[in-house]
């Protein structure tokens, strides 16, 4: 059976952001390298916040050099502080990713919640529910989340222009 998913006309909203072509993504913040040289040992060194990673060497108690990767940003003030007994080095590296894709629309809008009926095993549910997957070449948005069924129904997504 086909089904026609109509747009609500109620949630038709402008997009702010139409027109753009890249986003800026924030991805996890990475931990700052950093290398700490000619100074005593830093007391906090080596928790949670603070690893070190490269070994220390130490003449008579002076810190010839250690490497180390703080994972806890907040502390970068503290990592300063601890270390001014020495020189240290560091790189923020921070980890924002720029993605282009195609103009983004003017309008956002969601659909209506339909209830379809697999043609399988005859259940309904809400379109929204259909699964996707692709196996090798083939490729279905409309797997039936009951049965697993491949092309369960036919399925029609109201463009905005009809919708007008
Ligand atoms: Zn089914």
């Amino acid at each position: 059976m086909k089904y026609l998913i109509k747009i609500d006309k109620d949630s038709i909203r402008n997009n702010p952001n139409a027109g753009q072509t890249m986003t800026i993504t924030e991805g996890p913040q990475r931990p700052i390298m950093f290398i700490y040289q000619g100074g005593p040992v830093p007391e906090f060194f080596d928790n949670e916040d603070v690893r070190i990673y490269s070994n220390t060497v130490r003449v008579n108690s002076r810190v010839v050099e250690i490497t180390g990767y703080l994972y806890n940003h907040n502390m970068l003030n503290e990592l300063i502080e601890a270390t001014k007994g020495g020189t240290l080095q560091y790189s923020i590296n921070e980890n924002s990713q720029t993605l282009y894709h195609n103009p983004l629309p003017e309008y956002y809008f969601d659909y209506i919640p339909t209830q379809i009926i697999c043609s399988n095993c005859k259940e309904s549910f809400d379109y929204s529910e259909l699964l996707s997957d692709s196996i090798d070449e083939n490729y279905s948005n409309e797997i039936c989340p009951k049965c697993n069924y491949w092309g369960c129904c036919e399925i029609e997504y109201e463009k905005l222009k009809e919708s007008k």
